[in-house]
């Protein structure tokens, strides 16, 4: 039962917001000089939360310009590893002060639900606190040489790191770039989803207020095609920082090669399979992880298990206890507290998804539950959608949905599963269920993908805090993200030779 008051709550809160939709540069929030505009809109309901600028040249000229300038200065990017580091600590502790605002933010803009938004920002304030303490223990590698000389190996910070940035977790997803990035000393501006840039305005806000010196983080709002090309077009943007879908991952690529072929990091699509290994018995417990799996934020995750390969033997009866518990499912407000499904964060989205649904449907896919909207639950609802009958090699199976959309597949074999799992042009991530640990540590090592997960949920969040590194494949980008080697992403490798005598 959803309790009333609690709603009441939530949306009196957001009532409350008072947003500023300026960008900060230089240390302060500005009105942007760009003529294009656009609106936030909230997906539950399709009301204007704002009216925003996109940024033009001279915008983006003026961002990169403070960014380049406090860099210069060496007010952070000079700092000790650990001055840097209990600044990034403060930070976290801003974040975890203003959560729930930062939450709101993104559940009115993105229709994340705020029992999925709550949590996610203190995954990322843990990623913060993660990435504060592992800057500290960085260290320079003397290298071996004669009594008369003297060589080191350094790890130095690029210079100004551009971060564009999707819709799906917008808070979360920025920090998982710029909270590297400052820890190695470089200089950011952020750009964040033209859908959803309000909480990274915020985060503009509190990185002020932890002390990060006025300029080193730059936060300009705007459309993909114009203050993000012009970004990743900028000959003084050292490196460049993306997550999003691999359409613009190529085009970033091309627009790296025109300028100056700034370094890149490429978080792209996926379409991640999820193997379930012969021999499980807790199939009411696995139903309702595969389809949390893939409809968890609606779908609209990066590492979303949306090919599910199921051992011959489990097929039926996972496939009836699923259908049962997406049939139960209802999507809601997604500021009830009770809320577990939100809608999708655009209408351009639910179209997206509706297409594709209806091209599989029409080559023959049988839809074992779902296909359609749910325009009762709110304005950009999609139902959750099961599809069975696919062959592997149909558009459904390969493409990536962004929604709750998942293909259910049989196979005989764990050889078997790991060649469908494999043939795909992505390689972002992983699940495998099963009691066989042998096989999982076998069948983990030869699936593409950064992350693999085994017996959980995937969700990158918690173990990026851990430490862990992970790196796509193929089509799904290139760059490490997380841990120690997620940092020295954000720098150069560069050497010093001393002759002493
Ligand atoms: P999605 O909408 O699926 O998250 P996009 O790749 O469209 O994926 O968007 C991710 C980010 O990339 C957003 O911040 C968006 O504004 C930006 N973007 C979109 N198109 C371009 C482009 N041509 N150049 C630079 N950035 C872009």
């Amino acid at each position: 039962m959803q309790n009333p008051n609690e709603r009441t709550a939530w949306h009196e809160q957001a009532r409350q917001l008072s947003i500023d939709t300026r960008a900060l540069i230089g240390g302060a929030r500005v009105e942007l000089q760009g003529s294009a505009r656009f609106d936030s809109v909230n997906p539950q309901d399709g009301s204007i939360i704002a009216s925003l600028v996109s940024a033009s040249q001279v915008d983006v000229d003026a961002a990169v310009a403070s960014a380049r300038q406090a860099f210069s200065q060496g007010c952070w990017s000079q700092l000790s590893p650990h001055q840097r580091s209990r600044t990034l600590l403060r930070l976290a502790d801003q974040i975890e002060q203003h959560r729930e605002e930062l939450a709101l933010l993104d559940s009115i803009e993105m229709g994340m639900p705020v029992s999925t938004s709550l949590p996610d920002i203190a995954v990322a304030s843990g990623i913060v606190r993660g990435v504060a303490e592992r800057v500290g223990t960085l260290s320079e590698q003397l290298l071996p040489s004669a009594p008369d000389t003297l060589a080191l190996n350094l790890r130095v910070p690029h210079g100004v790191v551009a971060a564009i940035t999707p819709w799906n977790f917008p808070l979360y997803v920025a920090l998982a770039k710029v909270v590297p990035a400052l820890a190695m000393g470089n200089s950011v501006v952020l750009k964040p989803s033209e859908l959803a840039s309000l909480s990274c305005l915020r985060l503009g806000d509190l990185a002020l207020a932890a002390g990060i010196p006025a300029g080193v983080l730059n936060v300009i709002t705007g459309l993909g095609g114009q203050t993000g090309r012009l970004l990743a077009l900028h000959e003084d943007v050292d490196c460049l920082s993306f997550t999003g879908s691999t359409a613009t991952g190529r085009l970033l690529m091309q627009y790296a090669g025109q300028s100056n072929l700034k370094a890149l990091l490429l978080e792209c699509g996926g379409k991640s399979p999820q193997i379930v290994l012969d021999g499980l018995d807790d199939l009411d417990g696995l139903a309702r992880a595969l389809v949390q799996g893939f409809v968890w934020n609606s779908g609209q995750v990066c590492v979303s298990g949306t090919r599910i390969l199921v051992a011959r033997a489990l097929y039926q009866p996972l496939l009836d206890r699923m259908v049962g518990l997406m049939e139960a499912m209802r999507g809601g407000d997604p500021l009830q507290a009770a809320t577990q499904l939100g809608p999708l964060a655009s209408e351009a989205q639910l179209r997206r998804v509706g297409t594709m649904v209806e091209a599989a449907r029409s080559r023959g896919g049988r839809i074992a539950t779902g296909g359609a909207p749910d325009r009762d639950a709110g304005l950009c609802h999609y139902r959750p959608t099961l599809f069975t009958d696919l062959p592997h090699g149909d558009a459904l199976m390969q493409e990536e949905v962004f929604g709750p959309v998942a293909g259910l597949l049989a196979f005989d074999t764990p050889e078997q599963a790991l060649q469908l799992a494999n043939d795909s042009r992505y390689g972002l991530s992983a699940t495998l269920w099963t009691r066989d640990f042998a096989l999982a540590n076998r069948m983990a090592r030869q699936v593409r993908g950064g992350p693999v997960t085994v017996n959980a949920v995937a969700s990158p969040g918690p173990s990026y805090a851990m430490g862990s590194s992970v790196e796509p494949a193929g089509a799904s980008g290139f760059g490490v993200e997380g841990g120690t080697a997620g940092l020295l992403a954000y720098t150069r490798a560069k050497s010093l030779h001393f002759r002493l005598a």
